[in-house]
């Protein structure tokens, strides 16, 4: 008998676990479907961006305790799991997603320079070549996370302050009830809470439970194209980056060298919808040559295929945010779900705040822009 079972050891699941533990909860189980840290669901891969440089305003609060709490996380891990790039954020003359940004950075008063197009080009001009009247906003605190490291300190903590992290365990039901069980492949566990944290597979665990998530899964290709001058796009020299499409989202983006020697990561931050079950029964790459072409009217000496092509997926809400709240019928079963390609450096916070809700504390942030309530029509299942 467990206090709290969380599914799912991807970067949110294994956040609520080490929170759970760090606020000293006793007797919390995680499990995972494959190996931990495995490359099939969304937070794989080496990198990540971090950012206060966001356009919704509560997400630029956030981030503020997610920088505290990586750091944090360091420190206990005796580890770098963070290096400071800044992020260029671009897009056309008058680009909505680049004017709220900086209209939220500057409320949230976090330090950011605003540029030109032109002003671009002369600050990278072997790198850059976009038109004169692009805006842009960089703030320089942002950077780069290291992805898996990541994930393995916080599972690494979790564990070390008596958590139990089981692999290998696919979850194949969910009993509701007062005592909740949990059955996999390998037997069955029993706990008074439980966290859905499953990542693209959420939305069939949670359609199991009577709870219809309307959100899409999407397969993302993870580019890495490389450069004449490794020198110019190295994370020493040069920033993250992400480009704003004229109606409120961002479209591609991308992380200097730091994987693969001489590779530029950049990618869409779009894909075909897939069934996580056999994401790449859609065959080869489908957005390549789109980021192609956006590299090749921005970047300067980047070549125009991908040496690399990685896969990984997104599980994207209608409104970007995620999901964090309680099942409508039963409270102690609570989803997280959703996060919508945006959720790794916000994960220290979400996981606080999952805990918070398993452990019946105040939230440290307000929960309204992640209820399901606001999925009200379709949510519920018509039993
Ligand atoms: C290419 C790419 C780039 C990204 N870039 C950024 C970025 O720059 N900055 C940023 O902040 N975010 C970024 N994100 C988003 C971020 O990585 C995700 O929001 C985050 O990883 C979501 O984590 P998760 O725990 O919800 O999902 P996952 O990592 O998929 O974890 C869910 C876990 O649940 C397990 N599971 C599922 N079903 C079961 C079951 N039945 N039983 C047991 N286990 C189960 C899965 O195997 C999986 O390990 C990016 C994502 C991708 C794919």
């Amino acid at each position: 008998m467990y206090e709290c079972i969380v599914i799912g050891a991807g970067i949110e699941g294994s956040a609520t676990a080490y929170n759970l533990a760090k606020g000293g909860t006793k007797g919390v189980l995680l499990l995972e479907q494959y190996e931990a840290c495995h490359n099939r669901g969304s937070s794989c891969g080496q990198s990540r961006i971090t950012r206060r440089a966001y356009e919704t305003l509560f997400y630029v609060e956030m981030m503020t305790d997610a920088y505290k709490m990586w750091s944090d996380l360091e420190k206990e891990a005796g580890t770098t799991l963070y290096k400071r790039t800044g992020v260029m954020v671009f897009g056309g003359n008058g680009d909505p997603y680049v004017q709220q940004t900086i209209k939220s950075m500057k409320i949230a008063n976090i330090p950011h320079d605003v540029l030109s197009g032109a002003e671009i080009n002369r600050r990278f001009p072997k790198q850059m070549k976009i038109p004169d009247d692009y805006m842009c906003v960089i703030e320089e605190d942002a950077g780069i996370l290291y992805a898996q490291k990541a994930l393995r300190a916080m599972q690494e903590q979790f564990q070390k302050m008596g958590g139990t992290l089981l692999d290998r365990h696919e979850v194949t039901e969910i009993v509701p009830g007062d005592i909740v069980t949990v059955v996999t492949n390998r037997g069955l566990f029993k706990a008074n809470y439980v966290v859905i944290a499953a990542g693209p597979w959420a939305p069939a665990l949670c359609s199991s439970i009577g709870v219809h998530l309307p959100f899409k899964v999407s397969r993302i290709e993870v580019g890495y194209w490389r450069v004449e001058d490794p020198t110019l796009f190295d994370s020493s020299t040069f920033p993250t980056f992400l480009y704003a499409d004229g109606e409120g989202h961002f479209r591609y983006y991308g992380l200097p060298i730091e994987e693969y020697p001489g590779l530029l990561k950049v990618c869409a931050h779009f894909g075909p919808n897939v069934d996580p079950d056999n994401r790449d029964a859609v065959g080869g790459p489908v957005t390549s040559s789109m980021t192609s072409k956006f590299i090749n009217g921005t970047f300067r000496g980047v070549q125009k295929k991908p040496s690399i092509t990685e896969f990984c997926m997104y599980t994207v809400s209608p409104d970007d945010a995620p999901v964090i709240d309680k099942h409508p019928q039963h409270d102690n079963i609570i989803i997280a779900a959703g996060f919508s390609g945006h959720g790794f450096k916000l994960s220290p916070v979400f996981g606080k705040l999952l805990s918070q809700l398993v452990m019946k504390k105040t939230p440290s942030h307000d929960l309204h822009p992640f209820r399901l309530s606001r999925f009200l029509s379709t949510f519920m299942s018509k039993l």
